[in-house]
């Protein structure tokens, strides 16, 4: 198995774990810390709070909520940093955010992509998650047949009222 692998197996792992105490808010920051400090290992609370739209004091208690439950290192000078198992989950939620997302251009709804990204992810198991990134494989490493897919689609009303039952 890859480092890269082990490491998001160990997050949704942990995340399966911790799913009683993580909230969907807590997942999000952790998502967004790790995106953020990829290349410089650390990322400053008024970048995140600023990121995530929020008030410095509402990213400072759940900084250091998060802190008491292991995941980061809240240093000096609103510096913030990943504990491992901070990383583990970070990574998972990252993908997993890419693979909704993915799957979602794919069926072509490019409107609010990201809030309905974010509606979307939280509430996924990691086996649905693994399921859809198999289907967002199967449509791109068979362009033909997307293709197919795509020509088809536009045949079809957008309408629910109008979406046949299978
Ligand atoms: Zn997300």
């Amino acid at each position: 198995m890859e480092n890269n692998e082990f490491h998001t197996v160990r997050g949704y792992q942990l995340l399966e774990q911790k799913k009683r105490i993580l909230t969907s808010a807590m997942e999000d920051y952790l998502e967004m810390i790790y995106r953020n400090s990829i290349d410089e290992g650390y990322i400053r609370m008024s970048t995140l709070a600023e990121l995530l739209h929020v008030k410095a004091a509402s990213a400072s208690r759940m900084v250091q909520r998060l802190g008491e439950l292991g995941f980061l290192i809240y240093k000096k000078y609103g510096i913030i940093v990943l504990s491992e198992d901070g990383k583990a989950i970070g990574e998972y939620l990252l993908k997993r955010h890419r693979i909704i997302e993915n799957f979602l251009r794919l069926i072509s709804c490019e409107d609010n992509l990201l809030q309905q990204t974010e509606l979307m992810e939280h509430d996924l198991t990691p086996n649905t998650v693994c399921r859809i990134n198999i289907m967002n494989s199967f449509f791109t490493d068979n362009i033909e047949i997307y293709e197919h897919f795509l020509e088809y689609q536009t045949t079809r009303p957008l309408t629910v009222s109008t979406c046949d039952y299978v």
